[in-house]
């Protein structure tokens, strides 16, 4: 931050007081700059990655965090004055103590500050147990998978059973550029380069019908002015980080790409254009994995059984 400088805390557009700065363009933005900057990149990531038609039905899963609510607040802003738009929005109640009465707390009232209708699910009721139950039993066990891994799939595949029960076309997530960035080098360094051909903007695409395609119109924003624009708009937001959040090796990624972005401002903008020629490379390289059927819940799968029945006929919980 270039404090303390009059000439340099003046908004590089329009003269009055710059709040914000982007070190990647060398601009310090004021509140209305920002945010104009800040939606304009984002309706530009929905058009040209084409993530939405005019008659998409689409599910907001939102989690009751900055990233969910500013991606259900741009959407609503997008499609309320189109006569054939259709936005609802989808929370998943994990079970995780404290932490998920807040972020639900934020996500109700979010939804009704904007009118939008707000579906409730949770872990309990459909799964039998919660997260809290989760790590609780599999911490005892020595190598277990950490919380993240069992909860990311829980949760992606009860978002996509009930966004399609709504009739939904397009599920939207609050995934944003550090988050993306992230994935991809982790793949990298973990060889796991299979799922960097399912990264993107738009994804689950043509697999299968039974998959809502994933939309990310975040994609293309850094995570830290994804917040300066939720506490700009207001915005309830659960600020907490989730109890179970602490994934090793994703702490190091995100360590070491905010220091190069530090050192070297615009490598994360660079980490995603080139995490993007991969996508592109390694997709013309390779053919989309055939689905089968899951044996047990009907669902789309990679082999015998979806990675969600494996997973909960693993932890022993399945009745
Ligand atoms: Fe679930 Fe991990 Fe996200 Fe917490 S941080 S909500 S455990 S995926
Ligand atoms: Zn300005
Ligand atoms: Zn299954």
């Amino acid at each position: 931050m270039k404090s303390g400088n009059k000439k340099t805390t003046k908004c590089s557009r329009c003269k009055k007081t710059g709040v914000i700065e982007l070190s990647y363009s060398k601009e310090f933005l004021c509140v209305n700059c920002f945010a104009e900057f800040f939606e304009k990149r984002i309706r530009k990531t929905v058009r040209i990655n084409r993530l939405l038609r005019g008659d998409d039905k689409t599910a907001v899963a939102l989690s009751g965090g900055k990233d969910s609510a500013v991606v259900l607040y741009m959407l609503h802003r997008l499609t309320k004055n189109d006569p054939r738009s259709y936005l609802r929005a989808i929370s998943i109640d994990q079970g995780m103590g404290k932490f998920q009465k807040g972020s639900l707390a934020a996500a109700k009232k979010l939804c009704k500050t904007l009118g939008v209708e707000h579906n409730l699910y949770s872990f309990r009721k459909e799964y039998g147990f919660s997260m809290d139950e989760v790590v609780r039993r599999t911490q005892k066990e020595e190598g277990s998978a950490p919380p993240c891994s069992f909860c990311g799939v829980l949760r992606r595949k009860l978002i996509n059973q009930k966004a399609r029960e709504l009739g939904a076309t397009k599920v939207a997530t609050g995934h944003n550029m550090d988050d993306e960035i992230q994935a991809g080098l982790m793949n990298y360094v973990r060889g796991d380069l299979s799922r960097t051909a399912r990264m993107g903007a738009i994804v689950g695409t043509g697999l299968s019908t039974m998959f809502v395609p994933r939309i990310k119109p975040l994609r293309n924003s850094p995570e830290n002015e994804v917040l300066a624009y939720a506490r700009i708009k207001e915005l309830p937001f659960e600020s907490s980080r989730c109890p179970y959040s602490a994934e090793a090796f994703r702490g190091t990624v995100r360590k070491a790409i905010d220091e190069m972005d530090r050192n070297h401002p615009g490598t994360k903008f660079q980490m995603l254009k080139s995490t993007d020629q991969l996508i592109k490379i390694l997709r013309e390289m390779e053919a989309p994995a055939e689905m089968t059927t899951c044996r047990v819940c009907g669902d789309p799968a990679s082999g015998d059984v979806c990675k969600c029945c494996d997973m909960l006929e693993k932890i022993e919980y399945r009745t």
